[in-house]
């Protein structure tokens, strides 16, 4: 149990952070309407970008692929094979990204990207990579295209911030390094990491509609008719041919705030990051941020001198100190004495616990986790509802550590769903998708091929 002088700041903390099934279903309305408005007009703020990705596969694409991913943590390089009738097989390298390689001159990015491609093609190709393999660039900030090959960077998101970058097609950028570094591929896609997963998906799940990342950062992509996506005319395409959109919806609600219950925990997160008032949504709900909400909970107690008294806790104020996989830790402690919770405040922060303490740090992760999982609901009940196929529902593949390690994430988000559309949210069901980035870039460097 929670000891009594927690027990007030806890209530306090509950009535702040629970999301009712009304509010939720409010949120989700103003959502789809701001998914249709960025379909009509360019320039808003969730920009429903057009993908140039042209309908699913057919599950009967072949052949040799490259794919680079760049997401918020890591860099990945793979080699993919597709085999056809939803078969493939992958073998990749990853390369942890340094904080400074996140802030440094955008050349500086490309070239680190470009050396590790070089590295993994001579080890995988000893004897020359073959040249006219097609090269898919998962790149998964906001990045707008007017083909699959080129995508110019709206803005950077997830806390980078390379100079240089933003405004400037990424395609180009990168193929300057990969010259510099002889490579003999070049970029054949763009590709946004919320694409590539439902493509790879639904390469294997059929029912697939919707590819969702719940990492660093929280974003979706569907598949829309032409006729829907009005601000884009192409000519030769039929208002019945199908593009992909990606989102780009962990924007929703930034700069005006109308919608979602922000915390004063979310303000100080928004305007001490480096990109103050973006990104609303996605801060409230991704990987990057969740930590961060709990710590900076903890540290006004600290100052309410409610929790560690006597105790040393520069360590613990000191911004995103605070992981988000604490969070899963604390939560996935099933024992009285929270030992796995205390052992981490020992050894990260230098500050003893008390077991009541642990119960309520237990309860607290809990509030941040359901919030996150409810609020992420409610995007894809937006798309649900803007398609009209809530009869019909729907596989929501996700890819990203914050859905797939948290402790019952999936479930809370399903509790949601149901919340706002009734018995009819039984009928989205969200699926881990795995290699979704890596596979889909290959998928849709293929279909690019057989399109040319
Ligand atoms: P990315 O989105 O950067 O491509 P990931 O999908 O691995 O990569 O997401 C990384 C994010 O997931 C980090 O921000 C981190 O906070 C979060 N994360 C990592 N491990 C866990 C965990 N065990 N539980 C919850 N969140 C986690």
């Amino acid at each position: 149990a929670i000891p009594a002088e927690l027990e007030d700041h806890y209530q306090g903390l509950v009535e702040q952070l629970t999301i009712s099934p009304a509010r939720l279903r409010l949120i989700t309305n103003a959502f789809v309407k701001t998914l249709r408005k960025g379909l009509a007009e360019p320039g808003q703020t969730v920009p429903m970008i057009p993908t140039y990705v042209f309908g699913y596969p057919t599950g009967d694409e072949k052949g040799d692929f490259i794919a680079l991913d760049l997401g918020g943590t890591n860099l990945r390089v793979c080699h993919v094979q597709l085999k056809g009738a939803g078969k493939f097989e992958v073998t990749q390298s990853k390369y942890r990204l340094t904080e400074e390689q996140k802030q440094e001159d955008g050349t500086a990015l490309f070239d680190f990207c470009a050396q590790c491609l070089m590295t993994f093609l001579n080890d995988h190709f000893p004897n020359g990579a073959p040249k006219d393999m097609a090269l898919g660039f998962t790149f998964s900030y906001p990045t707008l295209q007017d083909r699959i090959d080129q995508g110019v960077l709206v803005r950077w998101t997830k806390g980078f911030g390379n100079p240089g970058v933003e405004g400037n097609d990424v395609s180009e950028l990168f193929n300057k390094s990969l010259q510099k570094y002889k490579c003999p591929l070049s970029v054949t896609a763009i590709i946004n990491d919320t694409t590539g997963t439902m493509i790879a998906s639904r390469y294997t799940h059929p029912n697939t509609r919707i590819g969702l990342i719940l990492g660093t950062g929280c974003n979706a992509a569907y598949m829309d008719k032409m006729h829907n996506i009005t601000k884009l005319k192409i000519d030769g395409c039929g208002d019945d041919e199908r593009m992909a959109i990606n989102c780009e919806y962990g924007a929703f609600d930034s700069f005006d705030h109308k919608h979602l219950p922000r915390t004063k925990y979310d303000e100080v997160i928004d305007m001490t990051s480096n990109k103050p008032h973006e990104q609303a949504y996605e801060k409230m709900i991704a990987g990057l941020y969740l930590g961060e909400v709990f710590r900076l909970i903890l540290c006004e107690m600290v100052d309410e001198g409610v929790l560690f008294l006597g105790q040393d806790t520069y360590k613990i104020e000191k911004p995103f100190v605070f992981q988000t996989a604490f969070l899963s830790l604390m939560e996935s402690d099933s024992t009285e004495e929270q030992l796995l919770s205390a052992g981490l405040f020992v050894h990260f922060f230098d500050l003893n616990t008390t077991q009541e303490e642990r119960h309520f740090f237990k309860k607290l992760a809990e509030l941040i986790g359901v919030r996150a999982a409810r609020l992420s609901a409610c995007g894809i009940a937006a798309i649900v509802t803007h398609k009209g196929i809530e009869e019909d529902g729907c596989d929501v593949a996700v890819d990203g550590s914050l859905y797939e390690k948290y402790p019952g994430y999936a479930d809370k988000m399903h509790n949601a769903l149901v919340d706002i559309l009734g018995e009819n949210g039984k009928k989205v069901v969200s699926r881990h998708a795995e290699d979704g980035s890596g596979v889909g870039c290959a998928i849709i460097a293929a279909m690019t091929k057989a399109r040319k």
